[in-house]
């Protein structure tokens, strides 16, 4: 039998020394290459939310591969067309008076996170001249790893060993209003954030953060940019997460889920930014081909769906209340956090930190469950979105059952 782990793999040391060689899914569980079977609450970093083995999708793909599979950006193809379309019908996060007129694919959070920047830079600078091109973020979260969308996300293991980043990045804390009141003014041309932090411990801003956040960014007419990339379509239980804490944005970026595995990323954009763009400004080989837009565009009609987003909702409020059951059960004093099916499980006592986390995960991978970290010492699910009631359940009691042997 092959050994599930690929030791000293030709793969970058950035990875784990022993890889998982996973090698196929149906559902919400995959398995390895020695047959080992796991309930995957992670799926691929909240990337896989309608689960594993999607006939329907990959007969889309194959068809369209037969069909088309590539065009230079000097075209555009069906695909692409009708998902821009179906994206910019569906309309701005619910609540907001956000209105979007364009959609531009690319190949990854990081790639729409930088699209998104850019933008926001041509729009200072168009607007206010040289010198506004500020941007702000805020801590905790994440933006991706590129060196503009790197240079606001917040972790500085990330960020410092790559030093010196783009000019004009300021992090500032979260949730601090009066930071915020005495830093942004003109000279920025963005900020960004997470509804709900994903990658930086699921902390959200609040209400009177959020308020003054869309006031000033409207006084000082700098853009809002919303990374949704981990928390929008329907992961949280709303397709624009944006809604839930009533953020008002000028850019939506969206990616993860967008064509249920495969590699496309989406910004959002208004009239008064694609106005000021011309033909070659920005552009990308790969991002909005035929073959990922056509799964998307499928995908975005079963995530897009009224019914299976009150599904998601239902399920999100049992996984809480298994979450919360279970914290009980230890008699621990710690929160449940997050929103939708994107939770998260912390401890509150030092000795549960990042370190006592990373044991749990390799405990629940030993015991055939995927779950995955937030912050230094938070606990994440991100299950597909289509799991079920009783997988939901069998992989909380796992979970529950390997903190127990943990503590
Ligand atoms: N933004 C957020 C909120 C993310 O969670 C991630 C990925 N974890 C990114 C951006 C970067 O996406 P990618 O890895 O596709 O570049």
């Amino acid at each position: 039998m092959l050994d599930a782990y690929a030791s000293k793999p030709p793969l970058p040391r950035q990875y784990a020394e022993n890889l998982l060689v996973m090698e196929k899914g149906r559902g919400c569980r995959i398995s390895d290459r020695s047959g080992r079977e796991y309930l995957d609450m992670g799926a691929g970093i909240a990337v896989n939310s309608l689960g594993y083995g999607r006939l329907d999708l990959a007969e889309i793909a194959a068809k369209q591969m037969r069909k088309l599979i590539h065009v230079s950006n000097l075209f555009t193809t069906g695909p692409a067309l009708e998902l821009a379309e179906k994206i910019i019908a569906a309309g701005p996060p619910r609540g907001s008076t956000s209105k979007f007129e364009a959609v531009h694919f690319g190949n990854s959070g990081s790639e729409a996170n930088e699209t998104a920047l850019k933008y926001a830079r041509l729009y200072a600078s168009d607007k206010r001249g040289d010198g506004h091109h500020g941007f702000l973020a805020f801590s905790g979260g994440f933006h991706g790893r590129t060196m503009g969308a790197l240079s606001l996300t917040a972790n500085t293991q990330y960020r410092l060993p790559f030093n010196p980043l783009i000019p004009g990045a300021l992090i500032l804390p979260l949730n601090d209003e009066e930071a915020l009141r005495n830093t942004l003014d003109e000279s920025f041309a963005a900020v960004i954030i997470e509804p709900i932090q994903g990658e930086g411990g699921l902390h959200k801003p609040n209400e009177a953060f959020v308020r003054t956040l869309n006031a000033l960014c409207r006084q000082y007419d700098v853009l809002l940019i919303t990374d949704e990339i981990q928390s929008g379509l329907g992961r949280c239980g709303e397709l624009y997460a944006s809604s839930l804490v009533g953020l008002e944005p000028d850019i939506i970026t969206l990616a993860k889920p967008l064509a249920a595995g495969l590699p496309l990323s989406a910004v959002l954009i208004p009239s008064k930014i694609n106005q000021l763009l011309k033909p070659g400004l920005h552009a990308t080989t790969f991002g909005g081909g035929p073959l990922t837009t056509a799964v998307a565009s499928a995908t975005w009609d079963l995530l897009n769906d009224p019914v299976f987003m009150e599904e998601v909702n239902r399920k999100g409020a049992f996984l809480e209340s298994l979450l919360n059951e279970g914290l009980k059960s230890l008699g621990i004093p710690g929160e449940v956090r997050g929103i939708g099916m994107l939770r998260g499980l912390h401890l509150v006592d030092e000795k549960y930190d990042s370190s006592w986390c990373n044991k749990v995960l390799k405990k629940t991978l030993e015991a055939g469950l995927i779950i995955l970290k937030s912050g230094l010492d938070v606990l994440r699910l991100a299950p597909p979105l289509v799991i079920s009631y009783d997988e939901l359940t069998e992989g909380v009691h796992i979970l529950f059952d390997t903190i127990k042997e943990a503590i």
